[in-house]
This record gives structure tokens, C-alpha cells and sequence, in this order.
């Protein structure tokens, strides 16, 4: 494959591993086997490094590669970088010298989606013909460029994918599109061992995968980052320029340098003849791509996508076939396209990433972008939570050691007190924090009127991903900004977000028991851990005064008379490790509100869980597995959906969750299993159903919940697109016809999903499963499924979207806003014994929002007991 003068001392796949380029799909072992020996051969130009693994043990791996000269002073040229990124600390003078001196830094990743496979093959040979190829013009890159190759950014999922390629393979490799060798089982490749997309985590770390690469990328702060995928067989390559809409804190120089790099592409790419198109279908507004947040870091971020063989050979649809070693050649030719052009504009790459970062300081100076302040309030462990994910993005974060006056916008004056967080906006990575931590972040009024003017055609969208990601909001923690009018009294924060450090108030073995505060998440983390040691704890559903304290909804209590006499003990070292300030009291006679001993305490039975998990289940159910394992530490059995939905004995378990999903008779989910459910609901069970499965649980054979979905009128909605002067033009679209269609026999439809915008909500305040809820929330959610409320004489609509002109944050289509006012997210009845709740959109997605995992957090933990 390369055109290259080879130096025969360095190993080619084939003579490692047996397959030669783009022959095999490798597997992580083989591309693992394969950079080993490369970098054996070539120990003065390259370095591997290992920089993580993966959940199920996999070594995540970069390899250095650049000229022997800068592989000898590695570490000092990474520290030369840094410094770069961090323009406060350089003279003028010796940034002007590393802008004409120092090598760039182009990090090149692949397959961060496990199943789209040749980019992976595409790195090795990219590698090989870097320390393989003699001819000058390869070997001067090397001068001007480190190159930091990523080879497989998912190892699990690469694994899932290969195993299930290989298994399925015989003697002649099928082109079929359906053939079983590209028939990936549940859950498929993409993602990784939970089941996440982390080609959406940047931002978010959730995954101990994401959270490695972006610790290594921070340690380098690359000039140009490429993220390589594939995308469907039946399409040609795509490069950068990107399509709208663009993150707002994305500058013209940067996108100046995407459209640069593209050309130097397409220059190789016509000379092959092989297609392409760029400035279509993939944006670069959502920062949790790869190709976005190394933007908001003033790198230059990329993204390639490469239509998927998913195999060795496709047959595609104008009757050609595609084989697997040209998708791999067509990566490979990008990544030395690339590493060229970051070659030949060296210099100014360097200045187009220290001036961003020098610009973002002065914007934040000038007062262009106002500083943030992050108030714990009574959630002082998600506010640490956030304010730790805040420094694992690369963003300065201080704590105000003292109160300080902002003058801004706001009509009263605003005070930050003592203990926010402060996130000042002059720091190198300030478009970072910004895109974060604003209230909204604006995809440009063309491109809305563009999608609404689509949308009265019938047409699809052109809206990527979710269109709002606001942390303070989808952290439920409240932010101030503005200006402080003197130099805040702060100090710098550590990695773990400056938690709290917990302490029992009160007698030291109190006789009547502990109280535990319940706003704060912490306190379900530290009863998790109570419930897995056996202690009992208790839950109080109403609010209390005792001893001058007031406690709200939610409150655990922990009985000395009902438990072990290591209670004391596990107390206090429970409250150490959670953050928690715990009550210890002597007297269970309250000053107000309802007794410790009456109704309104139930007791908190230990959740035995059972998941359903397979087809037809979604493989984002992997986020709450993920949750329960890693975030709550409490077991859960998953089990396959069809076996929940017949023979299996349910009596085992007291929580069933039913993920999203794509219900129905054909995976056995018929009438006979809603009877099934039905009797262990009303035995005691608590019943989960989440997005698709109460879609399937409200039909009308099935009944397990009384609602019914709203419908919204087809065609062009007043006020959208073509209502506007532009329709003037059209037949048949005037106004008028707009107009009939509101009338009753109208053809009318489910609206089209929210796009990931955050709504206001309001919390029903007297139910278990809203306890620690403040009374309204901002939530993010994309949910296609908007119902009717329940009627009071039938369940409770636990939390319901307010009526509202506009969104919290982001975009929603009108006539869906209308839609989902009064509408509930979470719904809520009894059948017997038991409970049935709903989730019209799910709490869990993406691990994003502490505010919809309380929700559900509570129906497991408190379900069983009440
Ligand atoms: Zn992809």
C-alpha cells in the first residue's frame, strides 16, 4: 500500500502479526503486538506510551513519533508546549522563539467507535511509513512535527467487533450487506464496555476511557487533533471544512485551518481519484465530539469519516464493492495529508493556537466574557463534583475565600459568597469554560430558520446531537456571573473539586439514632454502602424540625436500636467518606412537622435489582448499568428482556427496570407478560419503565399506565418556516391552509422529539421519588414521547414541563414546546402493593444530569419500602 522507499529494518504488519495492511481487521492484541515492535525498531524516533485502560483491562496506548533530535529532548519539548498553551507564562520574546522553533504537535486518534474499524488498520500503517519511508520529504516532516498516534481509542468495543467479524467469517470474506460477518449481535461495536458513546464524553468523563485521553491530551495540548470514524457504506469520504452549525467559540482563524488542512487532503485525494465531500452533514457545534472540545482548547480539531466495510468487502449500492484495504488507504492517505500540512504551516499552527489562547485571556480581561460563580447551596458534593470535572477539562477553578461584589447586567446587586466556586474567565482555556458554563450556546438564527423551514416541508433536520449542555443547569447547581469589583480573595482548587470534608454533630453514641440530610446526592451514596453491610436505614417522606434543625423531604434515618453497635462506627466513617455533615440525636421528639415514628417514615428495603438488558433493549440501558456499578456502587442482575417477559421467576427481585426500548409481542412483551407484571406490581414490585417501554406500557392492550400521547397537527405549523414571506411563493402554502390545518380532522402525528434542549419542570412535592428535589428544575431532554397528564383519581404526575415561550437552553421546535407544556416527565401509580413509574424520557442518558439519576435513584432505593 505505501509508496514509500522502505527501510527493510522495520517490520511491516504482515512480518509481526501475519496479516499485511488493511488484509485483516486487527484486533487490539495484534495492533498492541505490532506498535511493540515498531517502536523496538526505531527506539530513537519513537516512544510508546501507555496512558490507560479500558473497564475490561485493555491498555489504552499512544506512540510518539518524530525526528531523533526531538525524541531525545521528548519531555522538554512536551514542557515547551504546555508553556505555549499557557501564554502567561512566556515572555514575549521566547514565545516569538518557539513559534519559529518548536515542532507542532498533530495527534492523530481513530476508532473511538469500536466497530468502525479501518481507521485502526489505517494508524499502523501511518506509523510504519513514518519511521519506514527515507525519502526526504517524509523524514523532514518529522522535523517540524511530533506526530501522537492514537491507534484505537476503544479497545473493548474494537474487541466486541472483532470477535464477533471473526467468529462469523469462512473461507471467502461475503460482500452481502446483511451477511452475517457484518451482522454485529447486541450490542455491537460502538460502544464501549457500558454501552457509551464516547465520541459524546469529552466533556462529561464519564468513562474511565474518555477520562484517560483527555488527561493525555492536556498533558500535550496538541496543535491539531483528528478524530477518524466511519459512517454507512453508501457514502463517499468526508473531511473538514465542517457543515453548520459552528460552536460559537470557534474562531475564523481556527476554521481557516481545518479548511487548509482539508485542501492539503483533497490535493492527495483527486490525485487518486478518490471521492469526497466536506462541509456536509458533520457539525461542530456539540463540545463533547473529538473534533469540537480541541477547539474550545484552541487546537484545531478535525474529524474524518470513512464509509464503513464493517468487514473485508461490501457490495454497495451503484453496484461496486468496497473493500476493507481501501477504507484503510483512504485514512492513511488523510493522516499523511495532514501531518504535511501541519509541516509545512509549523509556524503558523503555533501562533494560530498561542494567540486563541492568548485572545481567550483578553476576552476574559476586557470583560467580554463574564467570570462564573458556582454556589454549593445544600449540594456542596455535586458542586465539588462539578467544580473536579471543571479541572479534569483543562479549566482554572478557584474558591472564594471571602464573599465579593459583581457589577453586571444584573438589575440587584449579586454577591458570590464565601466557599463558590470561581471560575475566572481570563485563563487560556476560557472558551472551553464558556461553551460549558453559559446559559446558552447559539447555533446562529440561519441555521434555525433553515431547520424550521424544513421542517413545514417535511423534511428531516440537519440539528447533530443535542442543541444544549449547560453544566451549572444540568447540574442543578445555581451560577452567578459577572464581574467582581475587587480582586477575589480565592484559592486554587485540587482534583477532587475541594469536597467537604463530613462530620457527626451531636452526642457521640446517640440512643435514639443518626439523621442524614438527603438533598445531596452523597447521602444515597453513603446509603448504598449501609445497605450492602446490612445496616437498616429508614427514609422520612415529609419535613421536620429537631432540636432547632430543620430537615427536609427525603431524610435518612438510621436507627441504634435497630442496628448492630458498629453502626457508631460505620457512621462516622461513612460521613468522612461521602462528605456528609450527619446528625446524631437523642430525642426523637420533633419541634415541627411529622414524627419520626409515624406514618410518613418507611422503612428503606433493600432493592434487589433486576435490569433488562438485550433486544429489544436499547444499548444505552449500559448507562444505568454503568451508574448502578461504577456511580452508586450497588449490584444489579441483568437479565435478557424476553426471558423477563416469560419464564423468568420475577419473586426473586423487588425492582424491575424496563431501559428504553423497542417493546412488543414480537419480543414476547404481548398482553400475558403485562398480566405477568401486573401481579408482581401488585405483590410489591416496583416497576421501571423508561421511555420505550411506557411507550409500549401505555397502549391500550397493555394498560399499565393510563395515558395517552399527544399529537400535534402534520404540516407546516404557523409561525415556522414557510409561514413566513418565503411561502408566499408556494402553492397550496399559504396561510390559509395553515389555518385549516388546526381544525379537529386534520391529520395529526406524534410531534418530533425535543433536540436536546433544557426545559423547565415543576416538581410534585410530596412523593418519595422526588425527595431532595428543589420545587422547580431546568432538565436536559430529548424525549419523542409527550403524554397526557395521569388523572388525580388514577396516579401523580411527579414532575411536569412547564408551559414556555422558549427554552430553558438550547432549541425546540415550537409546535413540540406547545406540545410537552403540562406534560409530565415522571408519572407515577399503585397497583396493589406496588408502584409503576414512568419516564417519558431517560434519567440516566449519558450519565449527564445528577438531577434525572436522583429521580430514578429514588424509585430503586425507596420503591421496595413504601
Ligand atoms: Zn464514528
Amino acid at each position: 500500500m505505501p509508496e514509500i522507499e522502505a527501510d527493510p529494518a522495520i517490520p511491516t504488519l504482515e512480518g509481526v502479526v501475519g496479516h499485511s495492511w488493511g488484509e485483516d481487521v486487527s484486533s487490539h492484541a495484534e495492533i498492541l503486538r505490532y506498535l511493540e515492535a515498531l517502536v523496538a525498531s526505531a527506539p530513537d524516533r519513537s516512544k510508546l506510551v501507555r496512558y490507560g485502560r479500558t473497564v475490561e483491562g485493555r491498555d489504552l496506548v499512544y506512540v510518539a513519533i518524530s525526528s531523533a533530535g526531538t525524541m531525545a529532548r521528548l519531555d522538554e519539548a512536551r514542557a515547551e508546549n504546555l508553556r505555549l498553551a499557557d501564554p502567561r507564562s512566556l515572555g514575549e520574546g521566547e514565545a516569538e522563539r518557539l513559534i519559529e522553533e518548536a515542532p507542532a504537535v498533530a495527534w492523530l486518534a481513530y476508532s473511538v467507535h469500536g466497530n468502525e474499524s479501518s481507521s485502526s488498520d489505517a494508524a499502523l500503517v501511518t506509523a510504519y511509513t513514518l519511521l519506514a519511508d527515507r525519502r526526504d520529504e517524509t523524514t523532514r516532516w518529522l522535523d517540524d512535527v511530533i506526530v501522537v498516534i492514537d491507534p484505537l481509542q476503544n479497545p473493548d468495543g474494537r474487541d466486541r467487533f472483532v470477535d464477533a467479524h471473526r467468529r462469523a467469517r469462512g473461507a471467502f470474506p461475503q460482500s452481502a450487506p446483511r451477511a452475517t460477518e457484518r451482522a454485529e449481535p447486541w450490542p455491537g461495536g460502538r460502544y464501549n464496555h457500558y454501552l457509551f458513546d464516547m465520541n459524546r464524553d469529552w466533556y462529561l468523563q464519564s468513562q474511565p476511557e474518555t477520562k484517560a485521553k483527555v488527561a493525555a491530551y492536556l498533558d500535550w495540548q496538541p496543535q491539531i487533533y483528528v478524530d477518524a470514524h466511519e459512517m454507512g457504506a453508501n457514502n463517499n469520504y468526508y473531511f473538514d471544512p465542517a457543515s453548520d452549525p459552528f460552536n460559537p467559540q470557534i474562531t475564523d482563524r481556527q476554521n481557516d485551518w481545518a479548511t487548509r488542512i482539508g485542501r492539503r487532503q483533497a490535493g492527495q485525494f483527486d490525485r487518486f481519484g478518490f471521492a469526497y465531500t466536506t462541509r456536509e452533514v458533520y457539525d461542530a457545534f456539540y463540545p463533547g465530539y473529538g473534533s469540537t472540545w480541541p477547539m474550545m482548547q484552541g487546537g484545531i480539531g478535525l474529524l474524518w469519516e470513512q464509509s464503513g466495510v464493517r468487514g473485508l468487502v461490501v457490495d454497495l449500492e451503484d453496484e461496486t464493492a468496497l473493500h476493507y484495504h481501501d477504507a484503510v488507504r483512504h485514512h492513511y492517505v488523510s493522516s499523511l495529508a495532514t501531518i504535511a500540512a501541519a509541516a509545512e504551516g509549523r509556524s503558523d499552527l503555533l501562533r494560530t493556537f498561542f494567540e486563541g489562547r492568548q485572545e481567550a485571556i483578553e476576552r476574559g480581561e476586557s470583560g467580554e466574557t463574564p467570570d462564573v460563580f458556582l454556589l454549593p447551596g445544600k449540594t456542596p458534593n455535586r458542586a465539588a463534583e462539578l467544580a473536579a470535572l471543571l479541572v479534569a477539562n483543562g479549566i482554572e477553578v478557584r474558591r472564594l475565600a471571602a464573599p465579593v461584589t459583581l457589577e453586571g447586567g444584573a438589575a440587584v446587586e449579586q454577591v458570590a459568597p464565601e466557599g463558590a466556586y470561581y471560575v475566572p474567565a481570563a485563563q487560556p482555556a476560557g472558551r472551553l469554560a464558556e461553551t460549558l458554563l453559559a446559559d446558552r450556546q447559539e447555533m446562529g438564527d440561519d441555521f434555525i430558520a433553515r431547520q424550521l423551514d424544513r421542517k413545514a416541508r417535511l423534511l428531516g433536520d440537519e440539528i447533530y446531537d443535542v442543541t444544549a449542555w449547560s453544566l451549572p443547569r444540568t447540574f442543578g447547581i445555581d451560577a452567578l456571573r459577572g464581574t467582581p469589583v475587587e480582586e477575589p480573595d480565592s484559592e486554587p482548587i485540587g482534583e477532587d473539586g475541594g469536597r467537604p470534608g463530613g462530620s457527626v454533630e451531636g452526642p457521640d453514641r446517640p440512643t435514639v439514632g443518626y439523621l442524614v440530610p438527603a438533598e445531596d446526592e452523597a447521602a444515597l451514596d453513603a446509603l448504598s454502602s449501609w445497605l450492602r453491610s446490612a445496616y437498616r436505614v429508614h427514609v422520612v417522606d415529609r419535613p421536620f424540625t429537631i432540636d432547632g434543625t430543620s430537615f427536609g423531604r427525603g431524610t435518612l434515618l438510621l436507627r441504634t436500636a435497630q442496628n448492630p453497635d458498629s453502626l457508631h462506627d460505620a457512621v462516622r466513617k461513612t460521613a468522612e467518606e461521602f462528605g456528609l455533615t450527619i446528625t446524631a440525636i437523642d430525642t426523637s421528639f420533633v419541634d415541627e412537622g411529622v414524627g419520626l415514628g409515624g406514618p410518613n417514615v418507611a422503612w428503606v428495603e433493600p432493592p434487589k435489582v433486576l435490569l433488562a438488558f438485550e433486544e429489544p433493549v436499547s444499548p444505552f440501558a449500559g448507562h444505568t448499568w454503568f451508574l448502578f456499578d461504577r456511580e452508586w456502587s450497588y449490584p444489579t442482575t441483568r437479565v435478557a428482556a424476553p426471558s423477563v417477559a416469560g419464564p423468568l421467576d420475577l419473586g426473586d427481585y423487588n425492582v424491575l427496570i424496563l431501559p428504553d426500548g423497542s417493546y412488543g409481542d414480537e419480543s414476547g412483551f404481548d398482553a400475558d407478560a403485562a398480566a405477568k407484571l401486573r401481579r408482581w406490581v401488585s405483590d410489591g414490585g416496583t416497576l421501571i419503565l423508561v421511555d420505550g417501554a411506557l411507550r409500549w406500557a401505555i397502549g391500550e392492550e397493555i394498560g399499565l399506565m393510563p395515558t395517552e400521547r399527544r399529537e400535534v397537527p402534520v404540516g407546516p405549523v404557523p409561525g415556522e418556516g414557510l409561514a413566513s414571506d418565503q411561502a408566499e411563493g408556494q402553492e397550496g402554502e399559504g396561510e390559509e391552509d395553515e389555518a385549516d390545518s388546526e381544525d379537529a380532522d386534520a391529520p395529526k402525528q406524534s410531534p418530533r422529539p425535543v433536540p436536546g434542549a433544557i426545559l423547565r419542570a415543576t416538581v410534585y412535592d410530596d412523593h418519595w421519588v422526588t425527595a431532595g428535589l428543589p420545587p422547580s428544575v431546568e432538565l436536559l431532554t430529548q424525549t419523542g414521547l409527550i403524554v397526557d397528564p395521569l388523572d388525580p383519581t388514577e396516579g401523580r404526575n411527579l414532575v411536569t414541563f412547564d408551559e414556555q415561550d422558549e427554552p430553558a437552553s438550547g432549541f425546540c421546535w415550537p409546535d413540540t414546546l406547545e406540545a410537552i407544556g403540562r406534560s409530565p416527565l415522571v408519572l407515577y401509580r399503585s397497583i396493589g402493593q406496588g408502584h409503576v413509574i414512568g419516564f417519558t424520557d431517560d434519567p440516566n442518558y449519558r450519565a449527564l444530569s445528577p438531577l434525572t439519576q436522583r429521580l430514578f435513584r429514588n424509585t430503586v432505593f425507596f420503591g421496595p419500602g413504601h
